[in-house]
């Protein structure tokens, strides 16, 4: 499998595991629906903090869980 580089925003772990694969996430925005490209979801092994890979922007995004 192949690795990337990244790095935990929380707790700079470098570890994580993959929870999914082609996810798109759905939203809204005001009155507008929106639906993201594919993402590859990655879940930092240390602190369980969600990171969302763009594979198209080729960087890694964040997002809380609430
Ligand atoms: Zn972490």
């Amino acid at each position: 499998m192949e690795q990337k580089a990244l790095e935990c925003p929380v707790c700079k772990s470098n570890k994580a595991e993959i929870a999914g694969d082609n996810v798109k996430l759905s939203g809204r925005f005001e009155d507008k629906e929106f639906l993201t490209t594919d993402l590859t979801v990655l879940r930092c092994v240390q602190c369980g903090f969600y990171m969302f890979f763009d594979k198209n922007a080729s960087s890694f995004t964040t997002k809380e869980e609430s």
